[in-house]
């Protein structure tokens, strides 16, 4: 038998490859609140600043002592992990919680159901079916009002006309109604995103996802999202005219029968972020959303908006719609739900949409299992206490970054681009640089890999960890804890500002070399 030595690797090789191209291939071996500890091929201990932030993941640190204490205990207690399909109080008392924020943020009375899952893609994923299951369900109701009024209408058939000009006898009317509305009934939903969004990789939730290369090789799998831009969201207006669907229902009006069309929802949710992570950390607007809610009023449209990266307190509120106003359908929640240990995803449902049997045709294994349960738990508690103040630190530490970052912006013309974001959910935008003088930071920037330069460059140089966003690979994520220390925020200052020296003297050796 062929072994395998230790410096290779079966597990997603390509992705070791690339991080050994950008010389960021380090293991770390110790992780306490934005700080990462690895040591050196020479045998010295090097401390990493973690601005990338598990992608979000981390709003309380690394390892924060509460949640592991928590954990700790909860394993220690012998507490049960997995008991499906028993008393879960605690998952109640989560559900309970996450209703006190939302009602206090959105200022609503309305409930809103939990669904838990496990994985940000996969609490889309879980919209996307309860979407579904609502849609059929509500299109499923409507075609039995029309075939009951079509079997009364066929049941009077001796002393009703059919419709005038129809050029057939009533019955053969009739029958073609059934089969039309069989057909419209059958058609499949159509979900629409927002152009630069990201919602997860998995078959459904992907095709949400608006970068091609994460998307188009599996469009055969699941059906296609429709985009719509924010600079243009009378797309949308387009979009439901073009899919508009009807039902045709009967009426006898005088002795002769009516035609009337009834329109039945094929849009089955509108899905985006409030401020897009991977995309770039584009900021919705307060009057972007109210065009949004316009649009999908109209259709009896839900709105799923995912809070899977900007929810949790980072940007200064647990919901970052909340800071707009924006009460959507379905709210989805992931990443720090977990406090960085346990894997957690919820899906919130608004009473008004809410169907109870969903929870009779969805399940998953790891769902609502006791340790994330109470690391969760445990993490709305820290977050919650002292009358919201983790999400005024959220708020102020942002701001500090946010202000060096505007002052570069000010300073390097040419090299930072633009600084976008709220609180510590923010994104710094570098200047292409594919028409600089120096052929290798040219040649990076021409292959959308100028981020990935300029991340490797930090965390050589300067013990910096950071990443550009998933699909605008020019945008740094700045996404560290709410516990950020002011050491680390200088840190970044000093590495930033020598990087934005490097580029602006166009300085090669510097960025890419040593
Ligand atoms: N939605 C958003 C907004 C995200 O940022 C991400 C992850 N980057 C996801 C969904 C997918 O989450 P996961 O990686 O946990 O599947």
């Amino acid at each position: 038998m062929q072994s395998v030595t230790p410096e290779q690797t079966l597990a997603e090789p390509a992705m070791q490859e690339l991080l050994n191209m950008l010389g960021i291939n380090v293991e770390y071996t110790r992780a306490e609140g934005d700080t990462l500890r690895y040591v050196g091929p020479d045998g010295t201990p090097e401390t990493v600043v973690d601005y990338a932030g598990g992608y979000g993941a981390l709003v309380l640190g690394h390892n924060h002592p509460a949640l592991v204490d928590t954990a700790v205990t909860f394993l220690s207690e012998r507490r049960p992990v997995l008991a499906q399909a028993s008393r879960q109080p605690a998952v109640d008392q989560i559900a309970a919680r996450l209703n006190d924020i939302v009602g206090r943020e959105f200022g609503t009375d309305e409930r809103y159901f939990a669904i838990f899952s496990n994985s940000g893609a996969e609490s889309i994923e879980v919209a996307l079916k309860h979407a579904e299951f609502d849609r059929v369900l509500r299109v499923r109701s409507l075609l039995d009002e029309v075939e009951a009024h079509i079997a009364e209408v066929a049941a009077q058939a001796q002393t009703v006309a059919p419709p005038p000009g129809s050029g057939a006898d009533l019955s053969t009317v009739l029958s073609g109604l059934r089969r039309d509305n069989a057909e419209a009934a059958a058609r499949p939903p159509v979900f629409v995103a927002l152009a630069g969004s990201f919602h997860g990789k998995l078959v459904g939730s992907v095709q949400l996802t608006h970068n091609p290369s994460y998307r188009t090789p599996f469009a055969g799998l699941a059906p296609a999202a429709r985009f719509v831009s924010l600079d243009d969201l009378d797309a949308f207006d387009r979009i439901a005219e073009e899919t508009r669907t009807v039902l045709r229902d009967v009426r006898v009006v005088d002795g002769v029968a009516v035609v009337v069309e009834r329109p039945i929802p094929v849009v089955a949710a509108f899905v985006m972020e409030v401020i897009q992570g991977e995309g770039g950390i584009r900021v919705v607007t307060p009057a972007q959303a109210d065009r949004i809610r316009q649009g999908c009023a109209a259709l009896d449209c839900p709105i799923v908006v995912d809070e899977i990266q900007s929810g949790l307190g980072r940007t200064g509120a647990f919901f970052a719609s909340s800071q707009i106003g924006f009460a959507a359908d379905y709210l989805t929640l992931a990443k720090g739900l977990g406090g960085g240990i346990t894997k957690t995803a919820v899906t919130l449902v608004a009473q008004r949409r809410y169907r109870r049997d969903f929870a009779l045709v969805h399940s998953s294994t790891f769902a609502r299992d006791g340790l994330s349960t109470a690391v969760t738990a445990r993490v709305l508690e820290l977050l919650e206490a002292e009358n919201g103040a983790a999400y005024l630190r959220a708020k102020e530490k942002g701001e500090k970054l946010a202000e060096i970052f505007h002052d570069l912006r000010r300073r390097f013309p040419g090299v930072v681009r633009e600084v976008r974001g709220r609180g510590l959910m923010l994104g710094l935008e570098f200047d292409d640089q594919s028409g600089s003088a120096a052929p290798a930071i040219a040649g990076a920037s021409a292959n959308g890999m100028l981020g990935y330069v300029i991340s490797g460059y930090l965390l050589r140089v300067h013990r910096i960890r950071t990443f550009p966003t998933a699909s605008a690979a020019n945008t740094l994520r700045f996404e560290p804890s709410l516990n950020l220390a002011d050491a680390d925020i200088e840190r970044l200052r000093v590495a930033l500002e020598a990087l934005c020296v490097a580029l602006r003297d166009q300085d090669e050796q510097a960025l890419m070399g040593g």
